[in-house]
């Protein structure tokens, strides 16, 4: 039989067995419960909130830290997650990367107890609120959002920009800067205080499903004990985005393989010239080079993942795995794009889906540029950001 899942060097076989086992039974989950719906949900922009108890009972938010599994198997089932349904993905993304994590990593011992179950459960849905219409790439500086202490409580005022999940979430972590010390502060914000409004962000052209918000605080009372407790300095909130980037790299793993999965069957399929696409020696040489663009890009993957097993990924490895992985996703899914000719223009073959999605992976957590500006700063020891 012809080769066809795309893990060409047999990565997966690194995990045990049960983890094996798992991540088979997350793709049995994909293929029932996503990708069904993914390309409808897609073209009317619309989030399937059915998804969230079927996501809850699968149990799939911190399978490193509270369910133990390797940062491997995390991050092979994020890149099925993405196989499926980028928008998908990125909806955990948000609620288990970039929201749980920083309960994880920020809070105190006493606010996870109280919030971490229901998180967990899918019970409240969360935003990572880090990003402003001012503040893009230069957010640690770019920070205008204000906390200001007033007895028991802090009051935040400014704007947010972009924030997944943030027109349903329950909750959001808000990073403010501090008028006070002029520090950058996580709190905890619940989006039905007074003053909290979050405006759906309209018109996208990638990651359709997932919604994205423009998000107002217009003097937000947030009492002191949902400050989380150890988000007190930019250096804090970065400890999030190290790990949470490398879920993104994943990401570019899955859509290249997807982008794979689409170009390689459609091959197989379409005739022209009395033939299939996939017998013409071109259209190998591009199927070849998307798997290429993916297996290396997943090897990088194992590797840091290894790394992050053993405690010793760096900020750098993590910056240079999501500029090379991104790049490599970039061309790979304009190489399937090409390949479905004037189908590949057009979601009903999926591939449309696929190609538009990888432009938001290509900049969001750190564009590729600054992703590629960190990895030159720690290869030359010159920061070349301004
Ligand atoms: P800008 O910073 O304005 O950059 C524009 C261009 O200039 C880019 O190509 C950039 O690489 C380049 N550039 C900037 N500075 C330099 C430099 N020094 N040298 C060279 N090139 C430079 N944020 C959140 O907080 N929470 C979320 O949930 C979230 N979700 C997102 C979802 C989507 C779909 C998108 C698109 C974004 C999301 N973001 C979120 C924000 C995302 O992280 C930012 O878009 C990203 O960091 C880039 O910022 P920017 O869009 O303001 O671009």
């Amino acid at each position: 039989l012809p080769y066809s899942d795309g893990d060409f060097f047999g990565f997966e076989r690194q995990l045990e067995p049960a983890e094996r086992e798992r991540l088979q039974e997350v793709r049995g989950w994909l293929d029932k419960e996503v990708r069904p719906i993914a390309v409808d949900c897609w073209n009317r922009a619309e989030f399937p909130m059915e998804i969230i108890p079927k996501l809850a009972e699968l149990d799939v938010v911190s399978p490193v830290r509270r369910q133990g599994y390797s940062n491997l198997l995390a991050g092979m089932i994020h890149a099925e997650f993405t196989r499926a349904d980028t928008s998908i993905a990125t909806f955990m993304g948000v609620h288990d990367g970039l929201f749980t994590g920083s309960i994880e990593a920020l809070a105190s011992e006493e606010q996870k107890q109280a919030w971490l179950p229901d998180i967990y459960a899918l019970k409240k849905i969360g935003a990572f609120g880090l990003t402003e219409p001012l503040g893009g790439s230069d957010v640690a500086g770019g920070t205008r959002t204000t906390a200001r202490r007033d007895g028991g409580q802090w009051i935040l005022n400014g704007a947010k920009r972009w924030i997944g999940n943030a027109t349903f979430s329950d909750w959001v972590v808000i990073y403010a800067r501090d008028v006070q010390d002029d520090q950058v502060k996580g709190f905890l914000v619940d989006t039905t205080l007074p003053g909290f409004s979050a405006t759906r962000i309209e018109n996208k052209i990638s990651l359709r499903t997932v919604q994205n918000a423009d998000i107002l605080l217009d003097n937000v009372a947030v009492p002191d004990e949902f400050h989380l407790k150890g988000a007190n300095s930019f250096k804090d909130t970065n400890k999030v985005l190290k790990v949470t980037r490398l879920a993104v790299a994943w990401q570019a793993v899955g859509q290249q393989l997807a982008a794979f999965d689409v170009a390689r069957r459609y091959s197989l399929e379409r005739q022209q010239f009395g033939r299939p696409l996939a017998s013409f020696q071109l259209v190998q040489d591009q199927l070849v080079q998307i798997l290429g663009n993916a297996v290396a890009s997943m090897g990088m993957m194992v590797q840091l993942a290894r790394l992050e097993d053993a405690g010793a990924a760096r900020d750098e490895q993590s910056a240079l795995a999501k500029a090379f992985t991104t790049a490599r996703m970039r061309e790979s899914v304009a190489l399937g794009r090409s390949i479905l000719g004037g189908n590949g223009i057009v979601t009903d073959y999926e591939m449309a889906k696929i190609f538009a999605d990888a432009e938001a992976i290509y900049s969001y957590e750190g564009t590729h540029e600054i992703n590629s500006l960190v990895v030159g700063r720690s290869v030359t020891g010159i920061p070349a950001f301004v």
